[in-house]
C-alpha cells in the first residue's frame, strides 16, 4: 500500500479535493498522512495528530506528496527532499514547478501520452495547471488535439474563488452592503431608478466597502487585472495562457500563440471565458460541434439559443460540477476560419483540485 502525504488540505483547493476523494472513496486501499504548516500534533482529518509539513524526515517516508498548501510552501521544501534524496512522486497545485524542466503540466484528458512518457522516463513532479487554462482546453480538446488551431484570445470572467477564500467572502460582504443600501428603493415600484443607481454608484465610490483582498469594490462591478505585471503589458494570469496551453499539449517548440485579457467578475467559483480562435482551415460548424463534443467525458455542447444558455451556460449553472459547457458557438464575420464561443468551468474543480486527484489515481496505477 502507497504512503501519500497530504499538506494542504484544509485550504480552498485541498477542501475541494477533500471531498472528492471521500465521494470516491480514493481513501480506500492507501495510506494517508496528513501534514500541516500551522497545527502540528493537533488532529487531523483521521483523528490522527497532524505531522509537520516542514519536516523533510517525515515527508521522505511517504511515497507520494500532494500538496495543495501554495508556492512559498513548494519552494521552501520540495528542493531540500530532493536534494536530500527523495526519490518519490510530488503531485502539487502551485504554479512553482509548472516551468521547472524536471516538471510535466497535468491534465490527463488532454495530456495523458505525455504524462504516461514522463513517467517511463522518470519524472517525478505532476503539477496541476492554471486554471483558465486548463478549463479552455478541456472544452476546446477536440479542436487543439486536431491540429486545427492557428491562434486563439481569450476574455476571461474568473470568479472570486480564484483569488482565494477571504476574497469570496469579501465579494459576498459588497454584495450584502450594497444589498442594504439599495433595499428599501429596490422593493418600492414606485421609486426612481436612477436614485436607486446613484445610491449604489455612491454606495460604490464612498470608501465604505470592504476591499482589503480585491483593492477595489468588485459587486456591481469588475476588476480588469488578475496577478502582477509582466512585460509587454500582460499580467502573469494572461502570460500563463500561452505558456501553460503550450506545456500541457507538448508544443512548445511550435508554441500556438494564446493571449488576451484576464478579468476578474463577481462569480463565486466558476471561470468562464469568452475565445476567438482562428483555425488553419475552413472547418464546418457541425464538424467543429461534433469534434469538441467528442473530445472528452466532461465537455458539454450547448446549442446557440438564449433558452440553452441561460439554463446551461452560466456559472450558476456550472458550480459545482465537473461539466465544462461550451456554446455560443459561431463563425465570425471576419471570415470562414475564424470561429467564437463561449466556455464555464468550476475552476475548484477541473481548474484546480480534480487534475492533481486524478495524477495521484494515475500513480496508484487506479486510471
Ligand atoms: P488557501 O485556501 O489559502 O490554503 C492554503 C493553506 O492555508 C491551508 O492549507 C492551511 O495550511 C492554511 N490556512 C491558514 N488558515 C486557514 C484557514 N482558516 N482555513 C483553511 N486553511 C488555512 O489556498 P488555496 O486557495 O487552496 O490555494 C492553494 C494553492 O493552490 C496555491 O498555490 C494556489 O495558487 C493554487 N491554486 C489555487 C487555485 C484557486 O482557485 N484558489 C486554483 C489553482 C491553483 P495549514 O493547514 O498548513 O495551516
Amino acid at each position: 500500500m502507497k504512503n501519500v502525504g497530504f499538506i494542504g488540505w484544509r485550504g480552498m483547493v485541498g477542501s475541494v479535493l477533500m471531498d472528492r476523494m471521500r465521494q470516491e472513496n480514493d481513501f480506500e486501499g492507501l495510506n494517508a498522512t496528513f501534514f500541516t504548516t500551522s497545527q502540528a500534533g493537533q488532529p487531523g482529518p483521521d483523528g490522527a495528530p497532524l505531522q509537520d509539513a516542514h519536516d523533510l524526515p517525515s515527508l521522505m517516508k511517504m511515497d507520494i506528496l500532494l500538496s495543495c498548501q501554495g508556492g512559498d510552501y513548494t519552494k521552501a521544501v520540495h528542493p531540500g527532499l530532493r536534494e536530500a534524496g527523495w526519490k518519490g512522486y510530488w503531485v502539487d497545485a502551485a504554479s512553482a514547478l509548472r516551468m521547472s524542466k524536471s516538471s510535466i503540466v497535468v491534465l490527463d484528458p488532454v495530456n495523458r501520452k505525455l504524462i504516461d512518457e514522463g513517467l517511463e522516463n522518470g519524472i517525478r513532479d505532476f503539477i496541476g495547471g492554471n486554471c483558465t487554462v486548463s478549463l479552455m482546453l478541456m472544452g476546446l480538446q477536440g479542436l487543439y488535439e486536431q491540429d486545427l488551431v492557428e491562434w486563439t484570445t481569450s476574455m476571461t470572467y474568473q470568479s472570486a474563488s480564484g483569488a482565494g477564500a477571504k476574497n469570496m467572502k469579501e465579494l459576498v460582504s459588497q454584495m450584502a452592503e450594497l444589498g442594504d443600501a439599495g433595499r428599501y428603493l429596490a422593493s418600492d415600484p414606485a421609486a426612481e431608478v436612477l436614485e436607486l443607481d446613484r445610491l449604489i454608484s455612491a454606495k460604490l465610490n464612498d470608501g465604505s466597502l470592504p476591499i482589503d483582498q480585491f483593492g477595489a469594490p468588485l459587486a456591481a462591478s469588475l476588476i480588469p487585472w488578475i496577478d502582477s505585471a509582466m512585460d509587454c503589458g500582460r499580467t502573469r494570469e494572461e502570460w500563463k495562457g500561452m505558456a501553460e496551453t503550450n506545456r500541457i499539449l507538448g508544443t512548445e517548440a511550435h508554441p500556438i500563440p494564446v493571449d488576451g485579457q484576464c478579468v476578474r467578475v463577481g462569480a463565486m467559483r466558476c471561470h468562464s471565458q469568452a475565445i476567438t480562435l482562428k483555425l488553419k482551415k475552413d472547418v464546418p460548424l457541425e464538424e467543429i460541434e461534433a469534434l469538441i463534443k467528442g473530445a472528452n467525458e466532461w465537455v458539454e455542447f450547448v446549442p446557440n439559443q438564449k433558452a440553452d444558455t441561460l439554463a446551461r451556460l452560466t456559472p450558476a449553472a456550472v458550480s459545482g460540477t465537473l461539466k465544462v459547457p461550451v456554446g455560443r458557438l459561431r463563425k465570425m464575420i471576419m471570415g470562414p476560419e475564424y470561429l467564437t464561443c463561449f466556455t464555464v468551468g468550476d475552476q475548484l474543480l477541473w481548474g484546480a483540485a480534480e487534475p492533481v486527484r486524478r495524477m495521484l489515481l494515475i500513480l496508484l496505477g487506479r486510471i
